[in-house]
């Protein structure tokens, strides 16, 4: 997920690990590499910028301490931030406001992201870890067999969908998954909204007039974390239009080179709550804070 920045930083922190003391000098130049890492890496300029300066500032006023050597202690200082960058600070990783059922899942994103499979991928974990009892619908009425698709992975994964009705919108296919929710006794309830290549105008009222109908308790964005800085600037757009809860990074498991998973909380304000990390349907994690910025330092 991240071997490329980890292998830069690891490199860097082992030469600054290796030195007795560190000058200043030490720390600015080790610092600068970070800085060009980061940004190769495809974090938004601002966030690496303010990221050096973190732990320029934090590493200056640091006291040493005897149990660590300085270099030591700078890399202690480094973890920190990423996990702070990361959404360190939110408790809970991945957890979900879904009491009170039937509780409504809105999920959207643009076509391709991986909306459909992480819309099952969640429910069959929600199932498999929560015991809730989920219904999928697909409100997806534009790309044909979109619907059947999540239907077919609802009987992989042993989770029911909302019968397919053709000629519906998507507004009125909502308004039957509650019902349907409602009746049946479900937990939750999942709308898989229908994404497009680009946001535009006709994408957002969709899913603007679906938000206001289900009234969702989570509004979950997914986008391509291989897409770098490209997936924060989805996530801001349809943060500032549609109001997202949460976003969920997809295909972590290919070579990207993981800007999206480090910009994306300090720019938009919203955490990960989960990456893909493969087709699979057990194929989803929580994100933890923690866990990533340790698998960054290697
Ligand atoms: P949608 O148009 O957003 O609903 O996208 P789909 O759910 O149909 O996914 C598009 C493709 O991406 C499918 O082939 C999925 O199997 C694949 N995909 C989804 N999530 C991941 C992931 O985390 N990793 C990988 N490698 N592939 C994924």
């Amino acid at each position: 997920m991240f071997e490329n920045l980890s292998d830069r930083l690891g490199g860097v922190f082992d030469r600054l690990t290796k030195q007795g003391a560190l000058s200043e000098d030490d720390v600015k130049t080790a610092l600068r590499e970070v800085r060009v890492a980061l940004l190769e890496a495809d974090v938004s300029l601002p966030v690496a910028r303010d990221f050096v300066k973190a732990v320029q500032d934090k590493a200056t006023g640091a006291a040493v301490t005897k149990s660590v050597t300085p270099g030591q202690q700078v890399v202690k200082i480094v973890n920190d931030e990423l996990v702070h960058v990361l959404g360190g600070d939110d408790a809970e990783p991945g957890k979900l406001k879904i009491d009170s059922p039937p509780a409504p899942i809105l999920m959207v994103g643009l076509q391709g992201s991986g909306k459909t499979t992480t819309t099952a991928k969640l429910a069959k974990r929600l199932k498999d870890r929560d015991g809730k009892r989920v219904l999928m619908a697909s409100l997806d009425t534009n790309r044909p067999a979109a619907m059947e698709q999540l239907q077919l992975l609802g009987t992989q994964i042993g989770v029911d969908t909302l019968p397919i009705v053709k000629g519906e919108t998507p507004v009125q296919i909502a308004k039957r998954a509650k019902q349907q929710a409602t009746l049946g006794g479900y937990d939750v309830y999942m709308l898989d909204t229908a994404g497009r290549l680009h946001i535009d105008e006709e994408l957002i009222a969709q899913a603007a007039e679906v938000r206001d109908v289900a009234n969702p308790r989570e509004t979950l964005l997914v986008v391509d974390g291989l897409t770098g800085q490209d997936a924060v600037n989805v996530a801001t757009e349809f943060d500032d239009k549609i109001g997202v809860t949460g976003v969920v990074l997809t295909r972590m498991d290919g070579d990207g080179r993981g800007g999206a998973a480090l910009s994306m909380r300090a720019v938009t304000g919203k955490p990960i709550k989960f990456v893909g990390l493969g087709e699979k349907m057990d194929a989803l994690e929580t994100f933890e804070p923690e866990r990533i910025a340790g698998r960054i330092l290697g």
